[in-house]
């Protein structure tokens, strides 16, 4: 891939207005976020991606697959608090690789993550209010199949769509469910099967401007074929000391900047676009670029991924948002345009808890579009 652009390439200012436009055009003066807990159901992975800090070696006394007990004490938690909202997040498939990992879901009980997955979410609609969003990565059709009854909404972050970044030096290399090409058949998969999807692109691994504008006309195509992308998350690469990517530099602001507005443009106007608020002191800002929700944010869990990155106070977000002339508005993992019963894009069950968490005060219900 050549790389013909860089980021003096675009005109900044101009770009900025035309993407604050269509945001406005679209979404008005509301901003979104999800009040959530986050649950990190495991963190062993059959992958090694080179920025990756939430994946442990089984070998590695923090390595671990949580417990009912575990998971249904942070869901009640996130219930004392108001949230509506368990992110279920894990790594991909450690029991195809790891004996420890295969001796821990014996002893719950399962032969696979995803097993086991299904059966945490369907315990979580039991016994809570809470709806379930799984971070699950690669996912074949059946298993897809398998969670949509007991999930309100489905994520996986596509990153990127390059196969350079898999060559060897480069971040996805010898990472199986990085292969654009699985990535890109699971967002295609979760449209067939109508899940309300959130995906993503992953900035300054070592991609180019060409490779992350491919990588958003890849998640557009995919949405234009199958409606069912909720939300776009734009997310910064964070150097830590413990990652082989320990030295890689941080994308800057103007970078940031450049690729929410390049993100609103591209993708289809009823496409949320979010970033997360934790990965960067001047965040406020992105709303000068088209950013329309600030994704999940949780009053009472660590992000699992960046946990160094403590989220903001909602209430501090809230006024931080109200600075640039926007009013901040609770909604649901799920998105209203995805709620109507009539297009199969959630089970009976999920809509009747969706039902009545909406009876709740100071939710978002407005359908945008
Ligand atoms: S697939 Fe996800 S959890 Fe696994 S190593 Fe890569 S980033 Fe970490």
């Amino acid at each position: 891939m050549l790389k013909v652009l860089n980021h003096k390439s675009f005109d900044k200012n101009q770009l900025l207005l035309r993407a604050s436009e269509r945001r406005d055009a679209g979404w008005g003066k509301t901003v979104t976020y999800s009040r959530k807990v986050f649950v990190p159901l495991t963190n062993m992975c059959r992958d090694t991606c080179s920025y990756c800090t939430f994946v442990k070696h089984p070998n590695s006394k923090s390595a671990r697959i949580l417990d009912p007990d575990s998971v249904m004490e942070i869901v009640r938690l996130g219930e004392r608090s108001g949230c509506k909202e368990v992110l279920l997040s894990l790594g991909e498939k450690p029991e195809l690789r790891y004996e420890r990992a295969r001796d821990e879901l014996r002893k719950l009980g399962f032969s696979t993550m995803v097993g086991y997955l299904k059966f945490i979410c369907e315990m979580i609609l039991r016994e809570s209010t809470l709806l379930p969003h799984v971070n699950a990565g690669t996912l074949s059709e059946d298993e897809i199949l398998g969670l949509k009854p007991v999930t309100a909404s489905m994520g996986m972050m596509l990153e990127n769509v390059s196969r350079r970044l898999t060559k060897k030096g480069m971040p996805h290399f010898a990472c199986p469910d990085k292969v654009p090409v699985q990535r890109i058949r699971t967002m295609n998969n979760m449209g067939i099967l109508k899940v309300p999807f959130t995906t993503g692109i992953l900035i300054g691994i070592g991609e180019s401007w060409d490779e992350r504008i491919e990588t958003l006309n890849a998640i557009d195509d995919s949405h234009k074929k199958y409606n069912h992308i909720q939300e776009v998350i734009v997310q910064n690469f964070v150097p830590k000391p413990d990652i082989r990517m320990w030295d890689f530099p941080e994308p800057d602001q103007e970078e940031m900047l450049i690729t929410i507005a390049l993100a609103r443009l591209i993708l289809s106007p009823e496409i949320s676009i979010q970033s997360p608020p934790n990965l960067s002191q001047s965040h406020v800002n992105y709303l000068d670029a088209g950013l329309n929700d600030w994704g999940g944010i949780s009053p009472v869990t660590d992000d699992h991924i960046n946990p160094e990155k403590a989220w903001p106070k909602i209430e501090e977000l809230r006024k931080s948002t109200k600075s640039k002339g926007f009013r901040l508005q609770e909604r649901l993992t799920v998105y209203p345009r995805f709620q109507n019963k009539k297009d199969d894009f959630l089970s009976p069950n999920i809509a009747k808890h969706v039902a009545s968490l909406k009876r709740q005060d100071g939710l978002a219900r407005k359908q945008f579009f």
